[in-house]
């Protein structure tokens, strides 16, 4: 029987393929690929989509969590970024070297895909993808039944594995034909296309270009803390990042590292902040005028926090931070300050990342 793998992510696109692929008489095993950047938009997660469509469609799922492999890439992306800090012409050439060694490894035929010609700026234009398929080592390999028709022919539909009249021709942003696929295959419930990858989100990008600019070799857990809170640059080696509500306080703590110093409110209840870097006398006085200032103490003239470092705590009396001082301190995209998101993942998602 011709087998493939399948890279799905949960989405419709990728649902779709699958489900044309089985429809033609293909036996699919499904490669889900998970990251620190994963946005759940669902509140499930990443995983749990895939899971869930793996079931409903009964293929087997291999679930990979490739953060560190694309942290690297995301840090210096041999084809550079889309319009925010999306490396994806990297992204999907690590997935399809991933994809292309699975294959062998099960002895599968090739690899389908969701991915419609012209739907992405940056990795679904044509010469994007003869550029991955290449750098991947699957050349001919990748079959794109939703726009294959577009497409030169494979090698599966070239040793007559698949038919080619009876793979699709959708090709850039309207998502019509989607639908209507949809209906056919009677999928109801599916995820909306704009969930998806952090990288893409024009604050998130601006937090991590910031911390790239001073500390390139910054490590996941860093990554984690950019999804909480606000971020404040102190100086060029140092950040305190304040939360703002007691999720993130949780979230905080819970990636705080023995080297950093976490400040809270001595009296009230109230945002905690940890600060990372150098933890001199005048960072941990600034932090701290930062904790009175995002506090419902800020319109006191002295306030106490409890410093915590090295096991030892001890309390800093301070006026609240000027609040154009906090401000100018504050790492945030301009015209885009007022809005909140929320980025993070249930801390036992978190984890996996
Ligand atoms: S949007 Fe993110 S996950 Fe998707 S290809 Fe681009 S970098 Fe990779």
């Amino acid at each position: 029987m011709t087998k493939a793998v399948a890279l799905l992510s949960g989405g419709l696109d990728s649902t779709l393929a699958v489900h044309l692929m089985k429809s033609l008489g293909v036996e699919v095993v499904a490669l889900n690929f998970t990251t620190v950047f994963c946005r759940c938009n669902r509140g499930g997660s990443c995983k749990s989509e895939a899971k869930k469509v793996s079931e409903a469609l009964r293929i087997p799922v291999k679930m990979l969590n490739i953060t560190a492999s694309f942290l690297r890439l995301v840090k210096r992306p041999k084809y550079g970024y889309g319009k925010n800090m999306n490396p994806c012409i990297d992204c999907r050439i690590n997935m399809f070297r991933m994809a292309g060694e699975f294959m062998r490894e099960i002895g599968a035929d090739f690899i389908i895909t969701g991915e419609v010609l012209g739907q992405r700026p940056m990795s679904q234009r044509r010469e994007a993808m003869k550029i991955i398929e290449k750098e991947a080592g699957v050349e001919g390999l990748v079959l794109r039944p939703l726009c294959a028709r577009h497409m030169p022919p494979t090698i599966p539909e070239k040793v007559g594995l698949v038919d080619r009249q009876k793979l699709l021709d959708f090709k850039g942003r309207g998502r019509k034909g989607q639908m209507q696929l949809a209906d056919v295959f009677e999928l109801k419930d599916y995820p909306c296309p704009a969930g998806g990858c952090l990288l893409t989100d024009p604050m998130f990008a601006h937090r991590i270009k910031e911390l790239f600019n001073h500390d390139i070799g910054c490590e996941l857990g860093d990554i984690h803390l950019l999804k909480v809170g606000r971020h404040y640059r102190l100086d060029d080696r140092t950040k305190a990042v304040v939360g703002r509500r007691e999720e993130e306080n949780h979230l905080i703590e819970h990636y705080a590292q023995p080297t950093d110093a976490l400040l809270m409110l001595t009296d009230l209840t109230g945002p905690l902040c940890l600060v990372r870097g150098s933890l001199t006398e005048e960072n941990l006085r600034l932090a701290a005028g930062l904790v009175a200032r995002s506090s419902k103490a800020r319109t006191l003239f002295s306030v106490r926090i409890t410093v915590k470092l090295d096991g030892v705590e001890r309390v800093i009396e301070t006026a609240p931070l000027d609040a154009a001082r906090a401000q100018e301190l504050l790492i945030v995209k301009k015209k885009e300050s007022a809005i909140s998101r929320e980025w993070h993942c249930h801390p036992s998602e978190a984890e996996r990342g």
